[in-house]
């Protein structure tokens, strides 16, 4: 990163453009009754721009395009290796541009720059070029059951995607889905968060730069209720991936059963635990994961170890080491670099979280660390909290915060341990601190979640599948596996 100082990134803020409109067609449209909405940043409550409030009958129309692109061929029917390499001069320019990126990523939702920089846009820019180099190779299979007949498996895009995404990492979700759903052959519509439009929809304009023909990838811009529901109930799409809650990931099966019935793919919530046992290979190590685990993003991650379960042995230990790193972290402006915890996404999202502190405070747990007192100053800021004496079945062990609010629950043995970890609705990530190697064998069977990570925790590739299970959603996304659910199989017979 070139940029190191505040003063470089509130320049490079005073020179830049921001998105103003939808991308539809390869260029920046308004909704068709000129209706918008003000985009406000969590860093100081500024109004960025306004962006377009797109109406049923505005992503009827994206949709129609998208499906017109698909149907053409000038995507769906041209060799794989042109859509790879399509791919990776998107991923390219997404390279040249992004400080510019990692600007609109902060600005929008108020994560560290650095962070935005050093991870959302590394990732998004790997996964986009990982699809890209992947397109020329991928098989379909002819199985050699019959002598008399030719049988061949094939796996075909399937036309119009949908993608509604969150906004705790706008470019990174939004490239676990784009390019596996692009590199198969199909048109994409893309709905993000109205919270954190910017950085996808210059990723867009990027993309259009790159090569993608016009209506190949479209961004429609509203609300969750208006925009969001009339693409999940649109005939036309053939299938919907989603980031987000729970609550509307159901919402958006209701969409389903109500249109054309198309597959919806789900990543939710989640209440990860986090399980340290006095073996721990390192316990120094283990404690700052744990500090970062529950404070990276401000604690606004899927897989936040929000459960931290520790064995008594070294429960005052682990407390204090994970009170120390959360209370040593600089709170500020997302845009200086020195920055290690950010404000929330939203006034509304920071009162959410402060409510569930204070409302910890209402039960016999205990809050060791942090307030339910917003920090003073501009902008939605929460200061780290750690509540120690959580019982199992106290809200603060089971409803996802969403914020950097971590519960220390107490256990005694493996099975205590287990029973706690897997006594939640949610079934995403979770992690083993261990030396003993049965112990780590037995609970990543044990563990009833889609991730298990031992003596490490958020390790993940762009070729290994992420994903949960249980009410934090199912499908996977990332690797060979997510191209799964962009592909209908067909199967073909010759008799020869
Ligand atoms: P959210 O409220 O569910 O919103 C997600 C997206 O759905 C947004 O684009 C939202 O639009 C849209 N939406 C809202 N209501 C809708 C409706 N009725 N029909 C169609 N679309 C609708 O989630 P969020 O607050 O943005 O994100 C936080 C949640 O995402 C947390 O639960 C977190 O755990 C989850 N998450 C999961 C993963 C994972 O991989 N499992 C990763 C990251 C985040 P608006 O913005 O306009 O409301």
């Amino acid at each position: 990163m070139k940029l190191t100082q505040l003063d470089d990134w509130l320049k490079l803020r005073a020179n830049v453009n921001l998105p103003g409109g939808m991308w539809i067609d390869g260029r920046s449209a308004g909704a068709e009754d000129g209706a918008t909405s003000p985009l406000v940043s969590p860093r100081d409550g500024e109004i960025l721009t306004h962006l377009p409030a797109a109406s049923a009958h505005d992503v009827a129309k994206a949709v129609r395009s998208a499906r017109a692109a698909f149907d053409s061929g000038v995507w769906s029917r041209i060799s794989p290796r042109e859509r790879g390499e399509t791919l990776i001069r998107w991923a390219d320019l997404l390279e040249e541009h992004r400080d510019e990126m990692a600007l609109l990523i902060s600005l929008e939702m108020g994560k560290p720059v650095t962070v935005a920089w050093n991870v959302e846009m590394k990732t998004t820019i790997g996964l986009i070029r990982w699809y890209g180099e992947l397109a020329d190779k991928l098989m379909d299979e002819s199985p050699r059951g019959k002598g008399d007949a030719l049988a061949l498996v094939t796996r075909e895009p399937m036309g119009v995607v949908a993608a509604i995404t969150p906004w705790n990492f706008p470019m990174t979700l939004s490239a676990f889905k784009m390019p596996a759903a692009l590199v198969a052959g199909n048109t994409v519509v893309l709905k993000p968060a109205s919270q954190s439009p910017l950085s996808v929809l210059r990723a867009a304009e990027l993309a259009s730069q790159a090569g993608l023909p016009d209506g190949v990838l479209q961004v429609v811009t509203g609300s969750g209720p208006i925009t969001g529901a009339a693409l999940a109930s649109d005939d036309d799409v053939a299938t919907l991936t989603f980031t987000g809650s729970t609550e509307v990931g159901k919402q958006l099966l209701h969409y389903s059963a109500d249109s054309n019935a198309k597959p919806i793919w789900l990543e939710l919530g989640g209440k990860s635990p986090n399980i340290i046992f006095p073996d721990a290979p390192d316990m120094a190590e283990a404690i700052s994961v744990a500090g970062w685990a529950i404070s990276f993003n401000s604690g606004q991650m899927c897989t936040a170890g929000s459960r931290l379960l520790v064995h008594r042995d070294v429960h005052d230990e682990v407390v204090a080491g994970v009170a120390d790193y959360l209370g040593a972290l600089r709170i500020g402006d997302p845009l200086d670099p020195e920055t290690q915890l950010g404000p929330l996404a939203s006034r509304r999202h920071r009162d959410d979280v402060l409510a569930e502190i204070s409302n910890g405070k209402q039960t016999e747990a205990t809050l060791v660390l942090g307030s339910d007192q917003p920090v003073d100053g501009p902008g939605w800021f929460v200061e780290p909290a750690v509540f120690t004496g959580v019982q199992a079945d106290d809200r603060l062990a089971q409803h996802e915060i969403f914020g950097p609010v971590v519960s220390v629950l107490a256990f005694d043995d493996e099975d205590e341990a287990i029973n706690i970890a897997n006594n939640s609705d949610y079934g995403l990530g979770s992690a083993v601190w261990t030396s003993n190697l049965s112990r780590a064998a037995q609970f990543s069977r044990r563990l009833d979640a889609g991730l298990v990570w031992v003596n490490c925790y958020e390790e993940g590739d762009y070729s290994v599948p992420f994903g949960g299970r249980k009410l934090s959603g199912h499908g996977g996304d990332k690797s060979v596996h997510g191209l799964e659910k962009f592909t209908s199989m067909k199967t073909t017979w010759m008799a020869v």
